[in-house]
């Protein structure tokens, strides 16, 4: 077979790895997008579609004493644990609840808030490009409260997030509420809107649309395996299956998988992933969701798809590959139909993603510390939707040597040492 030759190498086709091919693609690289399955088929296939400009602290460890007892009986909905996978979790999540400490989470906030205040209008510009605007809903999305106490904590969050970052809310009380959803049970204490972010009624749809307009530009989309990386000069070499290819710089964006070539190059970073599901439903009778909704004390989320209404489940800490446990969404489901009138099951199984996950909750995108025309661009944790095309525009103006848009220095690899 002939060798396949090219400029850059992406390694991983969910959202974050398109979204940097397409930037490139954009810049006159010729590029090969390189995933082992089709694109947007793992976790950037089901998640809850937000494009989370309110998004400014990254999820953290939570601090408060009563959380924490209720975590270690393991029977939330938000949060569920392998008890089998705590031993080899141990590390990620005492660094994790370091990172998480009121202070340091604020340290970190600083930093995330310059990625995430891009996120809106570098989709907008992607999906402009690629026609694939149809997917976006430009409605927000909201946090609903079932006791008076937390809507106030969260309110008074939300204000002081508008002064301290600029990011827009309506905060509704249970009235104003009720006439924007008019088919939610009237068993909340109100919501919070927040009205900057945008929505994607089909997350794997808009990230062939984008596969789509990478392609139209002359970018190839081919199969391979992506632990056959290695270094073949100052470049790079793997195979595929349309033969072997050369590569001046590759790009790892393999999200929960980024260890399998990361590894092998001989970088220990300290990653993991938060597993998640989810189902879809039929809305029962004339019944309308006209927002995604995060019931903030029960910890799910129901988001209107264009195939059904969403279920989408919280944090599942667990090895990577171990059996699916969807215990959160049976967990959920009696409690989402007493919000909202759900009527049967569409899926037959519920589907499960990784959340790719870092300690410091910051993702991993720029230079790799001990090798040239390598890049890293992984760890979007719960927002590698929401960051995809952020991410792809600093990558590419990395590799193609451009002034970088947002200084990468706090996302480097090399803050693990
Ligand atoms: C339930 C749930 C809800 C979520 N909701 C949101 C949300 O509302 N908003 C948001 O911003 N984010 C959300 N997320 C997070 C978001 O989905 C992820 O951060 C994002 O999809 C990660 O994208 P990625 O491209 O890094 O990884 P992926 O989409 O997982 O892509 C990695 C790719 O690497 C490929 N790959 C793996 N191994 C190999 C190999 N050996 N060789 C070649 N290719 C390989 C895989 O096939 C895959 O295509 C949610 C996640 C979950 C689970």
């Amino acid at each position: 077979m002939a060798r396949l030759a090219c400029d850059a190498v992406v390694l991983g086709a969910g959202i974050v790895g398109i979204c940097v091919a397409l930037h490139l693609q954009k810049r006159g690289r010729s590029v090969v997008l390189v995933d082992r399955r089709g694109a947007a088929e793992e976790t950037s296939f089901g998640n809850a579609g937000l494009i989370q400009r309110e998004g400014v602290y990254p999820y953290g460890f939570p601090h408060d004493f009563g959380a924490l007892v209720r975590y270690g009986f393991n029977r939330t909905i938000d949060a569920y644990y392998h008890l089998s996978a705590l031993p080899k979790l141990a590390p990620f999540l005492l660094k994790y609840w370091h990172h998480s400490r009121p202070a340091r989470h604020a340290e970190q906030a600083q930093r995330y808030s310059k990625l995430i205040e891009h996120c809106v209008r570098e989709h907008d510009a992607l999906a402009l490009e690629a026609g694939a605007t149809r997917f976006i809903r430009r409605n927000g999305w909201m946090k609903v409260f079932r006791t008076e106490r937390e809507r106030d904590k969260r309110f008074a969050e939300a204000e002081q997030w508008r002064k301290d970052f600029g990011v827009h809310s309506r905060l509704l009380d249970a009235a104003a509420f009720q006439e924007i959803e008019p088919h939610v049970a009237p068993i909340l204490a109100g919501a919070i809107h927040w009205t900057d972010p945008t929505s994607v009624d089909d997350p794997h749809g808009l990230g062939l649309a984008y596969l789509r307009a990478f392609e139209t530009l002359g970018g190839r989309f081919v199969q391979g395996n992506a632990a056959s990386l290695a270094a073949d000069g100052s470049g790079w070499a793997m195979r595929t299956v349309e033969g072997p290819l050369a590569a001046r710089a590759a790009v790892i964006a393999l999200g929960p998988w980024a260890d399998v070539a990361t590894r092998a190059l001989g970088y220990d970073l300290p990653l993991a992933v938060k597993r998640g599901y989810h189902m879809h439903y039929r809305a029962a009778g004339e019944a309308q969701l006209n927002h995604p909704l995060l019931d903030t004390e029960r910890g799910y989320l129901i988001a209107p798809m264009r195939r059904g209404i969403r279920l989408t489940t919280g944090a599942e800490f667990a090895l990577r590959d171990a059996i699916r446990t969807p215990v959160q969404l049976g967990r959920a489901e009696p409690i989402a139909r007493d919000l909202f009138p759900l009527a049967e099951r569409l899926d037959t199984e519920a589907w499960m993603g990784a959340r790719p996950c870092t300690p410091d909750m910051l993702p991993v995108i720029g230079p790799a510390p001990r090798h040239k025309n390598l890049f890293f661009a992984f760890g979007h944790a719960h927002h590698g939707l929401t960051l995809g095309a952020v991410t792809g525009r600093l990558v590419a103006e990395l590799v193609t040597g451009e002034a970088p848009f947002v200084d990468p220095a706090p996302f480097s690899a090399s803050r693990f040492g």
